[in-house]
């Protein structure tokens, strides 16, 4: 016989937007909430374990960046010290590259008065 049976089966919904339908792309390691890929970016972000391999970071939600319970405290501050090496690393090289800049309009301009 025929017969139309439900299915249920356990699966992640969004936190956020609670769609079924979607499925979740991050879930933090704090709270174990999911996200959707929409929803990731607005309540997700990516925290830096290793400067240069992108993909090194956990993703967390803001609620728990913000207020991290005690035994994630040190994590935290850990990241945010690799927050601040990645900036002043994208600083150092935009500056470098303004002084490489003026050096090699100097030199064209330097070599055309010489021609
Ligand atoms: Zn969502
Ligand atoms: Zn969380």
């Amino acid at each position: 016989m025929k017969k139309v049976v439900t299915i249920t089966e356990e699966r992640n919904v969004c936190d956020y937007c609670e769609d079924e339908n979607k499925e979740t792309y991050g879930e933090c390691p704090i709270c174990g909430a999911h996200a959707c890929y929409e929803c990731k970016k607005d309540h997700f972000t990516e925290r830096t374990a290793e400067l240069h391999i992108s993909s090194s970071g956990n993703q967390f939600c803001y609620k728990c960046i913000a207020n991290p319970p005690k035994e994630f405290k040190k994590l935290m501050s850990l990241y945010d010290e690799m927050d601040a090496l990645k900036n002043r690393e994208t600083n150092f090289y935009e500056s470098e590259r303004k002084i490489q800049k003026i050096l090699e309009d100097k030199i064209r301009e330097e070599k055309k008065c010489l021609t």
